[in-house]
């Protein structure tokens, strides 16, 4: 049995980058991964990476690579009832975009950077299937590697970053308060969509979604998510009610002249998933730790910045002198981070999962967005989870937003959208 500072489980998005940012901070760090291909990636996701993990991608120098291999800078543009809102650029001292890139690009990329960094010992073809310990606290992690032989990998800190059906929070009896969602969501690539001005779209139907995500490698991801009322009809032809679904968009984009790269995916069933994130020894990251409703494309941001938070607050506990006492305290510092970083967002993402009428702040917001560039840009700072629901639905916000819906009835039948909103091709 090998000693380490950390042992990881899961070598994708939330596992890599705690792996990364704690190695560099002189520990040692065992990184265990179920699949042996270095190339293998996440196939379920439509990798639109939010902008509020845009510090932590630079942190982990994973920007540079990204841009190498044609990551596209995103910035969306959302149809709403009140017409297009565009995204309009980031206040100054806000990340300034995300990026669209194939988990078949990103995956490798962070994995293959986690690999070089000193201190971390990947062991791909590794599944965890046991944890070691005693008393309750949690003191390593024991796989299966390859030939079927077990490995025991002691370690101070184990990290779950072993995604939403999380086997090491199931070793360690952490259950998963579900709600539920009331849509279900299927997604495909295409070839020979992207357009022009290399931006992502989004439409909310109420209730229904869909969305189109330029890529790196020309993909363009086509992604629908519509109320369960519809769900009879895409289980009698899947393909048929999704290029029907796409076809009758606003603005929709143009399937017929489009190549699809590669089979169409979904879910009918993907509850909402929280799960307490620490235990005595144990830290859980990324989907693990919070796996909400993919309509709003948090779940990379969430898991690059939880395994940043556990980093910050963990790493200095495990590097310096202070012993137990103080992994203690990093760890829960780094709940408490968790839950003030992303319990409000959790809170209106299941709420808004059910597929619910729209509650009158949001059609507040939406709507001054759709005339007002600095409500807009709120509305895409929020989206893009760079500020909370409180400041986002904060009264001086909503104020404004009547502010500006009045001030556009006293124009008495002026246009619904704001100026210079975009013509879409
Ligand atoms: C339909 C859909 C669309 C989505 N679209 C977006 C989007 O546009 N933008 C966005 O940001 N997010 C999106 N997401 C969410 C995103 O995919 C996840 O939030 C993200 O992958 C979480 O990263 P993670 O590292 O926590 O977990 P994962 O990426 O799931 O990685 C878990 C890793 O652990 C490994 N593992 C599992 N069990 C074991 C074990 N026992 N032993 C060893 N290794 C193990 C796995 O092989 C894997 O490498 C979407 C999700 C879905 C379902």
């Amino acid at each position: 049995m090998r000693t380490y500072d950390v042992a990881v489980a899961g070598a994708s998005v939330a596992g890599c980058s705690a792996a990364i940012l704690l190695a560099r901070q002189g520990l040692s760090v065992a990184l265990l991964e179920r699949s042996p291909d270095p190339g293998a990636y996440k196939k379920l996701c439509t990798h639109y990476i939010q902008s509020s993990a845009l510090p932590v991608i630079e942190r982990l120098g994973l920007a540079p690579l990204l841009e190498e291999a044609g990551a596209v800078r995103n910035a969306i543009d959302v149809r709403t009832r009140w017409g297009w809102v565009r995204e309009p650029a980031a206040e100054a001292g806000r990340p300034a975009h995300g990026y669209n890139v194939r988990r078949a690009t990103l995956d490798p990329l962070l994995r293959g950077l986690a690999a070089r960094t000193p201190g971390i010992d990947l062991r791909p073809g590794h599944t965890v299937t046991g944890l070691l310990g005693e008393r309750g606290r949690v003191g390593g992690l024991r796989a299966q590697d390859a030939s079927g032989a077990a490995v025991d990998f002691a370690a101070r800190l184990v990290v779950g970053a072993d995604g939403r059906f999380s086997r090491v929070a199931e070793l360690a009896g952490i259950e998963g308060r579900a709600s539920p969602n009331g849509r279900f969501f299927y997604l495909a690539p295409y070839r020979g969509l992207t357009p022009p001005d290399g931006r992502s779209r989004m439409w909310f139907l109420e209730p229904d979604i869909a969305y189109t995500f330029p890529n790196d490698d020309g993909i363009t991801v086509v992604a629908v998510a519509p109320a369960k009322a519809r769900l009879e009809t895409f289980k009698a032809d899947r393909e048929g009610a999704f290029a029907r679904f796409v076809r009758a968009l606003p603005d929709g984009p143009d399937l017929d002249r489009a190549v699809r790269a590669g089979p169409m995916m979904g879910f009918v069933d993907w509850p909402n998933l929280a799960r307490a994130p620490v235990q005595a020894g144990l830290a859980l990251v990324g989907d693990a730790a919070l796996s909400v409703d993919p309509v709003w494309g948090t779940g990379c941001a969430f898991a690059f910045r939880s395994a940043d938070w556990l980093a910050e607050q963990a790493g200095p506990a495990l590097a310096g002198a202070g012993g137990a006492a103080a992994l203690r305290a990093g760890l829960g510092a780094y709940a408490r981070r968790h839950r003030a970083e992303l319990a409000g967002h959790a809170l209106h993402i299941r709420d808004f999962a059910a597929g619910r009428p729209w509650r009158w702040p949001e059609r507040l917001l939406f709507s001054a967005a759709a005339l007002d560039e600095s409500c807009a840009r709120d509305l895409f700072a929020y989206a893009a989870r760079n500020i909370g629901l409180a400041r986002f639905a904060a009264p001086p916000a909503l104020l404004r937003a009547v502010r500006v819906n009045l001030a556009h009835r006293l124009r008495q039948g002026g246009p619904r959208r704001r100026a210079g909103a975009p013509a879409l091709p």
